[in-house]
């Protein structure tokens, strides 16, 4: 129904796509500390190609880099099947290690070290295929580049040395994927609870604020309406009026058809109530068969015209689905709110105007003026 709609709220995307920018910001600034380090290691000439390889190998990282990150700025990342592009920058930010630890003779090891770092950023976004890729992708390649420098530059390579290492790191990778995995798999779940527990507050929202048999409004929550269009009327924002609606002889619906019948006459009049009225009308159940209709920004003159209309529309209602020959009729009280009075004399004035169109004979509409 129409009053549920207002209380539906989702995550917002944006949300999820600040992280992501945030995660890539990181990503760069992982890069340049990388950097650091590699410029330390030709800094104190450990760095095979001198400034010009150093130079080559910094531009291409960030480039590299800088290009995820106007994806990610631009909104571009949200085309893809993974929008925060974790494998694919982790991919690069490991190609950009391998690369650099070819070209470093001494502390290759801190760059392993640093590579560490790289997995940690993907710890809580991978899923476990995500983890044996870019582990695999780690070991081999470095495997790969140990066997590139054994052909091309064995001077000073201890190859025992560098399995051991390689051994070494192997090892912490596993242990860091299978805690990585772990993680995303806590996360996930987390993240499932969460949305079903804000799925629950939602619902019970909804319960709070509305009817159980005709899904309208309940009288708590039409209370609460009037309160804040009495707050609006009183900064002179709108004007409005409401419509005490009680069903007539409803009583004999019951003695002659049975409970359940009057149920559903109550359920078929908040239809044709809720959908005769404009979408920023408000319509509740007010107690048993009363209803409450609050017309915003509506004269008294207006309203009455409105009354009518759901009058003659439930008085040419067909109930014969609840019970043949049925017919059922409304009286109702229409007033507008007046400055500055009470919610108790508001409500008194239209439930009197109520009572005198039933005293008048019922099935009709009478208003009140103050
Ligand atoms: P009037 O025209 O003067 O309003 O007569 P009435 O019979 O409608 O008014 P009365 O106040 O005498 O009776 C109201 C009836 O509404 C009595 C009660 O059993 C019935 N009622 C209240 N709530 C429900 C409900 O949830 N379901 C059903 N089936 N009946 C209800
Ligand atoms: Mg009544
Ligand atoms: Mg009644």
């Amino acid at each position: 129904m129409r009053q549920s709609d207002a209380t539906i709220k989702r995550p917002t995307r944006d949300h999820a796509q600040a992280l992501r920018l945030k995660l890539t910001l990181l990503g760069v600034m992982g890069g340049v500390v990388h950097l650091f380090l590699v410029w330390l290691c030709l800094y104190f000439g450990y760095f095979r190609g001198g400034l010009p390889v150093f130079l080559i190998l910094a531009a291409a990282d960030l480039s590299g880099r800088f290009i995820f990150l106007a994806l990610v700025y631009s909104g571009f990342n949200l085309r893809f099947r993974e929008p925060g592009l974790t494998l694919a920058q982790i991919t690069w930010a490991t190609l950009c290690v391998l690369a650099a630890i070819y070209f470093v003779e001494q502390g290759r090891l801190v760059l392993l070290m640093f590579y560490l770092q790289v997995m940690l950023f993907g710890a809580f976004r991978l899923r476990r295929e995500g983890y044996v890729f870019i582990t695999a992708l780690a070991v081999v390649g470095y495997a790969a580049v140990i066997a590139a420098l054994w052909t091309y530059h064995p001077q000073g390579l201890n190859l025992q040395i560098e399995l051991l290492q390689l051994l070494g790191f192997l090892f912490i990778l596993i242990a860091l994927s299978l805690v990585g995995g772990q993680l995303n798999k806590f996360l996930r779940r987390y993240r499932r609870q969460n949305l079903q527990l804000k799925e629950a507050m939602d619902r019970i929202e909804e319960l709070a604020i509305t009817d159980e048999l005709t899904k309208l409004y309940n009288r708590r929550q039409i209370i609460k309406i009037i309160n804040d269009q009495m707050a609006l009327a009183a900064r002179g924002i709108n004007s409005f009026s409401i419509c005490f609606v009680d069903l007539d002889h409803f009583k004999a619906v019951n003695d002659t058809h049975g409970h359940n019948a009057g149920d559903m006459v109550l359920v078929k009049t908040s239809e044709l109530l809720a959908s005769s009225v404009r979408e920023v009308d408000r319509v509740a159940r007010f107690g048993g068969e009363e209803f409450l209709i609050v017309l915003i920004n509506s004269p008294v003159d207006r309203s009455v015209e409105v009354a009518e209309r759901l009058r003659r529309r439930i008085e040419q209602a067909n109930f014969k689905d609840v019970a043949s020959g049925l017919r059922v009729t409304i009286s109702i009280g229409v007033t507008q709110y007046q400055p500055h009075e009470s919610l108790d004399d508001l409500l008194k004035r239209a439930d009197d105007a109520m009572y005198r169109a039933k005293r008048a004979g019922r099935n009709r509409t009478v208003s009140n003026h103050a």
